[in-house]
């Protein structure tokens, strides 16, 4: 959107890694905005989520280059605010702790854009938290350093005062950046008189599910941060209040905690799965595979309003179905009784779960969730001879249940309320993909799975990436498309609803327990 006016930058704090933790101030900007300009170590969750009209720009690191040289970064913004946009400047973490958020902010200035600093939960204080760590304790503890590890200049480390900082007994040292430089801190500590029995927690991917802690001493750092081959993002925790970590640990406690699974739905209906996979311990990876639009049908609306018989029929076939068919019936129709003189048949738990938000209660639903079943069952249960069938659909719906239901005499009616497209992953996504691959892929339909599998065809990396993974189905519509592209099923829910998914991924993990290879 093109306003007059200059628009304003938001310097706002994603958190490190729950998307939960983004501040509601941030959150609503992040949904009002023009523009979001964001890098690597935002929560993917966050990113789907934005509406499909604001624009989007990965500054992060990329195949073949790093990140988005500063002052480029800058440029944009400036660029984009002159352009009369409103725009999100998204940070890992809090945007001004070791996030550059200041030198932004200054640049802004000079430039005369107005801006807004909107912190974040920072990565040295909410690993900890995950971890069972608190960062102050009031009989050990009573001060904190953030500190960063980083070469500031490629050769020296920093202007750090390591020799100072090993003193701080009583408190406690959070290291950020600091993996590949981690044995030359440990040794400046030590030499500098840091008790060698000093306990030290590692955190690696702080409030992801697939977080991981590892305890040791200062002496045995540098070893055990080889040994379990810790990787960036992770902050280092020096102080007694480590030591609390045994007691107060909670996150890492969960029965499918590190498994990454990827969801392929789109991502306004996936809100709810991915936290119930979240509350299990789960890092849900959303890669939605297709977007879903409304589409209104303008003659098939005009058939709804003229149709006047005792044997009306809607019948539903997916959630989407009814969400938009709801929303266009309340802009064109409006009053909802109208809706009384239909009988209402539906396939699958998540139609009926979707009425059931309506205030509506399927008078039909076949034995087995297939549009086939729906059809052959109603035609065998109904006289269909007078009915007239309003079959709500996608423009992807063949016409399997139209023949059935014609050949018992029905007139059927079709009426698309929205069309299915492939999703055009943003930037960046592929890279993350084979960075975090997934253990699990789920697929809730058909079209699901058509969508990944060409949005993949060029991709060999990440094809394979997918077929080492365990596919799990919705239900039997679903499977027979995973099969027709040569793969396997490892788990198909008896309930073909999400909820059905999880208790299926439980009760297959509770068999074969999960365990990440380093
Ligand atoms: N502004 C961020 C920090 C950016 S500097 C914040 O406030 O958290 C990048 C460093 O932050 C990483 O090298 C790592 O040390 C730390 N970090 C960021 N996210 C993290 C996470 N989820 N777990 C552990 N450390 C993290």
């Amino acid at each position: 959107m093109t306003k007059n006016k200059t628009g304003k930058v938001y310097l706002v704090g994603a958190g490190p890694g729950d998307p939960d933790l983004i501040t509601l101030k941030g959150k609503s900007l992040l949904q009002s905005c023009d523009a979001v300009v964001y890098d690597n170590l935002i929560p993917l969750e966050l990113l789907v989520a934005l509406p499909e009209e604001t624009e989007k720009y990965y500054v992060g690191k990329k195949a073949g280059r790093h990140t988005l040289p500063q002052e480029e970064i800058n440029v944009l913004m400036v660029k984009l605010a002159r352009e009369g946009k409103d725009v999100v400047r998204l940070k890992g973490g809090d945007p001004i702790v070791f996030g550059r958020g200041g030198e932004e902010a200054e640049f802004l200035r000079e430039n005369d854009i107005k801006y807004e600093i909107v912190p974040g939960v920072t990565a040295g204080v909410a690993g900890p938290a995950y971890s069972g760590i608190p960062v102050t304790e009031r009989n050990q503890s009573s001060f904190v350093m953030f500190l960063t590890g980083h070469k500031a200049d490629e050769k020296e480390l920093t202007s750090v005062p390591w020799e100072w900082v090993a003193r701080a007994e009583n408190g406690t040292l959070v290291v950020y950046m600091g993996v590949n430089e981690i044995e030359e801190i440990t040794a400046r500590l030590l030499k500098a008189g840091m008790a060698p029995d000093m306990p030290v927690a590692v955190i690696e991917r702080g409030t992801f599910p697939t977080q991981r802690t590892i305890i040791a001493n200062v002496k045995q750092l540098p070893e055990k941060v080889k040994d379990a081959n810790i990787n960036p993002p992770a902050i280092f925790v020096f102080g007694k209040v480590v030591n609390l970590h045994q007691t107060l640990k909670w996150f890492e406690d969960r029965p499918l905690f590190g498994l990454r699974v990827m969801v392929t739905r789109p991502a306004r209906q996936a809100e709810d799965f991915y936290k119930k996979l979240r509350q299990l311990g789960v890092e849900p990876l959303p890669y939605p595979t297709i977007i879903t639009n409304e589409f209104v049908d303008y003659a098939g609306w005009d058939n709804f309003q003229k149709i006047n018989t005792d044997a009306l029929w809607l019948v539903f076939t997916s959630e989407n179905g009814v969400h938009f068919f709801m929303k266009q019936h309340r802009e064109r129709i409006g009053d909802i009784r109208r809706l009384g003189a239909f009988k209402i048949a539906a396939v699958g738990e998540g139609t009926s779960k979707e009425l059931a938000a309506h205030g509506l209660t399927a008078d039909f639903i076949p034995s087995e969730a297939t549009v086939a079943c729906l059809a052959g069952e109603m035609t065998a249960k109904f006289n269909l001879k007078q009915a007239v069938i309003m079959r709500v659909q996608g423009n992807l719906a063949d016409d399997t249940a139209e023949k059935i239901l014609a050949a018992a005499g029905a007139t059927v009616r079709p009426l698309t309320v929205y069309e299915t497209a492939d999703a055009v992953w943003l930037e960046g996504l592929k890279e993350k993909l084979v960075a975090y691959p997934p253990d699990v892929v789920v697929f809730t339909s058909g079209s699901t799975v058509k969508s990944l599998c060409r949005i993949l065809s060029e991709d060999t990396d990440c094809k394979k990436l997918i077929e080492k993974c365990k596919k799990v189905s919705i239900g039997p519509s679903t499977s027979q498309v995973i099969r027709s592209y040569g793969m396997e099923v490892t788990l198909e829910a008896v309930t073909h609803t999400v909820d059905g998914i999880i208790d299926e991924l439980l009760k297959y993990y509770e068999k074969n327990p999960f365990t990440r290879e380093k």
